[in-house]
C-alpha cells in the first residue's frame, strides 16, 4: 500500500517535508494541515512580495489567529501591539509567563498557511562553531545545509551597483579590521529581480512546485484544519484527530507517519496534549536576546543614494558579523534604510535624517538550562482549547556578561556610522527574537535530555517525526530558519528512504 504521511503545520520546515517526500518516493501520498488560513497568492508567498500596502495588512492581520477575535490569549490588551511587545509583523502572543517567572511576558507565532515563513525577514546565516548541531557530521551537514539553501533560495549579495550600502560595508569593515573581526554581506532567502530589486522568499519557494499544484493527486493542503492530537496504537503513532476551524467538525485520520512542524511552542503543546510527554518536552528553552539601537548616518558618509530592493520594502542593504568565539563571541546584523525602523518621538533632531538608518541588533546565546521551559495547564487551555502554554524563563549572569561586552562592539560600530536615536540602544523584550529554541530539541541519545534524536524521530514513538527550531539544541546566537530547513532536509531524506525500503 502506498504510504501516507500527515504532516501538520505549513511553514518552511513542512513544506520542506513535503517537497522532499513528494520528490524522493514515488508513490507517498501527502496531507498537509494547517491551523490558519490561506493569506496570500500563491499560498506562503512572503507579504513583502505584495504591492498594495491595505493588502499586505490584510494579509498581516489574517494570520494573527484566533486569540484576537475570542479574546482569550490570556495578555490584557489584545494580542498585537507593534513594536512594543513580542508579537508584530502577522504574529499573535502564544502562551504566557508561568507563576514566578517574569523573563519571558508571551512568545509569538502566525497562524496562516505558510506559518512565520509569510512574514519573515529572510536573514539567512548559517550556524559557526558551537552554534552547530555537534553530533551531526560536519560533511554531511554542509550537504543538507546546501539544500536548504536552495529551497530557500538564498541569495548573497554583492552590493555591486549600490554604492550606499558597499561605503556602510567598507565603514564597518575598516572599524573592526584590526581585531581579525569579519564583516560580511548576510544572506538573504530571495531572488533577484531583473530591475535589481529582490522577491522575498516565502513558503511558496520551499513548497515550490507543490504551490503550482504540482502532485497534486498525491498532496493535499488543508487550511483552517487545526491538529488536536496525534493518535497513537502502542507505541505508535497511527494519525491524528482534525478539527475543522470553521465548522469545528473533528475527524480521525490514519497515516503511516505523522511529522510535527508546529512551531517551537504548539509542537510540544500537541505532544503534551497527546499523552506524549518526555522528561525534556518544553525545557532548555532558548532563543536570542538582543541588543538593538538604531543609528542615524552621519551625510557626509554616504554617496547618492541607489535603487533599493523595491518599493514595498525600503530594506537596502543587510550587513553580517558572524559568531566568532574568540573575537566576536555573538552574531550582528545592521540594517540600513532611509527610513527609521523605530518611530522617533515628535522634536527628535533625528527625525528625516537625510542619510537614513541603521538598526544595529547583537543577538547572543541564551545557554540552554532544563528549568527555562514551558509547561502546559490542561485546566487553563488556550482559545482552541488546547493546554495552555506557560513561560518559565531567565537570563543569568552569563548572558548578562555577553550583553556587556557586545555593547562594547555595537558602540563602535555605532560611532563609525553616526549616533544612536532617542533611547537607543536597548535589550529588547524576552521573546521578541521569535527564534525560540531547544522546547523539542534533538540529542544523540536518549538520555531524558532531548525529545527526538537527530534524524528528528521522537524517541520511543515509531512513526512520529518533529521539524522546526524547537529542534535546536545548540545555544544560537542568530536566525535559526537556514538551519531548521537544513534538519528537516535531513529528516525527510532518512524518512524517504525508510518509506520506499517498507514498500
Ligand atoms: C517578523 C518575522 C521575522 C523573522 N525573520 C527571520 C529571519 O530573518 N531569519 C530567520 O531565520 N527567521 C526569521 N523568522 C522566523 C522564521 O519565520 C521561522 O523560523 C520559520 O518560519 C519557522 O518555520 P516552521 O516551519 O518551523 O514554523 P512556522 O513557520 O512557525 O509554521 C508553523 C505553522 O504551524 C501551524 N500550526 C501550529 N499549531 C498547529 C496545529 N495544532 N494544527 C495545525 N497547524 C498548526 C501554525 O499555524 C503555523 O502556520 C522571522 C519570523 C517573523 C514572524
Amino acid at each position: 500500500m502506498s504510504p501516507r504521511v500527515l504532516v501538520v503545520g505549513s511553514g518552511p520546515t513542512g513544506a520542506a517535508y513535503a517537497r522532499l517526500l513528494l520528490e524522493q518516493v514515488p508513490d507517498v501520498s501527502v496531507l498537509m494541515v494547517e491551523a490558519g488560513p490561506f493569506v496570500t497568492t500563491p499560498p506562503g508567498m512572503n507579504v513583502k512580495n505584495v504591492p498594495d500596502p491595505v493588502e499586505q495588512a490584510a494579509a498581516r492581520l489574517a494570520s494573527q489567529g484566533r486569540s484576537h477575535e475570542s479574546g482569550v490569549s490570556g495578555i490584557p490588551g489584545g494580542v498585537v501591539v507593534e513594536g512594543t511587545i513580542t508579537a508584530r509583523q502577522g504574529t499573535h502572543l502564544i502562551g504566557r509567563a508561568a507563576e514566578g517567572s517574569a523573563g519571558m511576558p508571551a512568545a509569538a507565532g502566525a497562524t496562516c498557511v505558510g506559518g512565520q515563513g509569510v512574514h519573515w525577514t529572510c536573514a539567512t546565516p548559517a550556524p559557526t562553531g558551537p552554534e552547530r548541531v555537534p553530533f551531526i557530521d560536519d560533511a554531511e551537514w554542509e550537504q543538507h545545509l546546501a539544500t536548504a539553501e536552495g529551497l530557500l533560495h538564498v541569495h548573497r549579495p554583492s552590493f555591486d551597483g549600490a554604492p550606499q550600502a558597499a561605503a556602510i560595508l567598507e565603514r564597518i569593515r575598516g572599524e573592526f579590521a584590526s581585531d581579525g573581526i569579519t564583516v560580511r554581506p548576510l544572506p538573504v532567502a530571495a531572488d533577484p529581480r531583473e530591475d535589481g530589486s529582490l522577491r522575498w522568499s516565502g513558503t511558496d519557494v520551499v513548497l515550490g512546485p507543490l504551490a503550482e499544484g504540482a502532485h497534486a493527486d498525491r498532496f493535499t493542503l488543508r487550511a483552517q484544519t487545526l491538529c488536536v492530537r496525534v493518535l497513537r496504537e502502542g507505541d505508535r503513532a497511527v494519525g491524528a484527530v482534525l478539527r475543522d476551524q470553521r465548522t469545528g467538525a473533528e475527524e480521525e485520520v490514519r497515516a503511516d507517519v505523522v511529522v510535527l512542524a508546529a512551531d517551537a511552542l504548539r509542537t510540544p503543546q500537541l505532544m503534551w496534549a497527546s499523552g506524549i510527554r518526555p522528561e525534556a518536552l518544553g525545557r532548555y528553552l532558548t532563543e536570542h536576546p538582543l541588543l538593538f539601537g538604531v543609528v542615524a548616518v552621519r551625510p557626509d558618509l554616504l554617496p547618492p543614494g541607489d535603487g533599493g530592493t523595491g518599493p514595498a520594502d525600503p530594506i537596502r542593504a543587510i550587513i553580517a558579523i558572524p559568531f566568532d568565539e574568540e573575537r566576536h563571541p555573538y552574531s550582528a546584523q545592521m540594517m540600513y534604510s532611509p527610513v527609521s525602523p523605530v518611530p522617533l518621538p515628535e522634536g527628535s533632531r533625528f527625525r528625516d535624517n537625510p542619510a537614513g538608518y541603521v538598526g544595529m541588533g547583537w543577538g547572543i546565546r541564551k545557554r540552554p538550562r532544563p528549568e527555562d521551559r514551558l509547561t502546559f495547564e490542561d485546566d487553563r487551555p488556550d482559545e482552541n482549547g488546547l493546554p495552555g502554554i506557560r513561560i518559565a524563563y531567565e537570563l543569568t549572569d552569563v548572558e548578562e556578561a555577553d550583553f556587556e561586552r557586545a555593547r562594547k562592539h555595537q558602540a563602535r560600530a555605532a560611532a563609525a556610522l553616526g549616533e544612536f536615536v532617542d533611547g537607543m540602544p536597548k535589550v529588547m523584550p524576552a521573546g521578541s527574537s521569535l527564534h525560540y529554541m531547544g522546547t523539542v530539541r534533538m540529542g544523540p541519545a536518549d538520555d531524558g535530555t532531548s525529545v527526538c534524536d537527530s534524524f528528528s524521530r521522537v524517541w520511543g514513538v515509531p512513526g512520529l517525526v518533529l521539524a522546526g527550531n524547537g529542534l535546536i539544541p545548540t545555544a544560537n546566537s542568530m536566525n535559526p530558519t537556514l538551519t531548521s530547513v537544513a534538519l528537516a532536509v535531513r529528516g525527510a531524506r532518512a524518512l524517504a528512504a525508510e518509506l520506499s525500503k517498507e514498500k
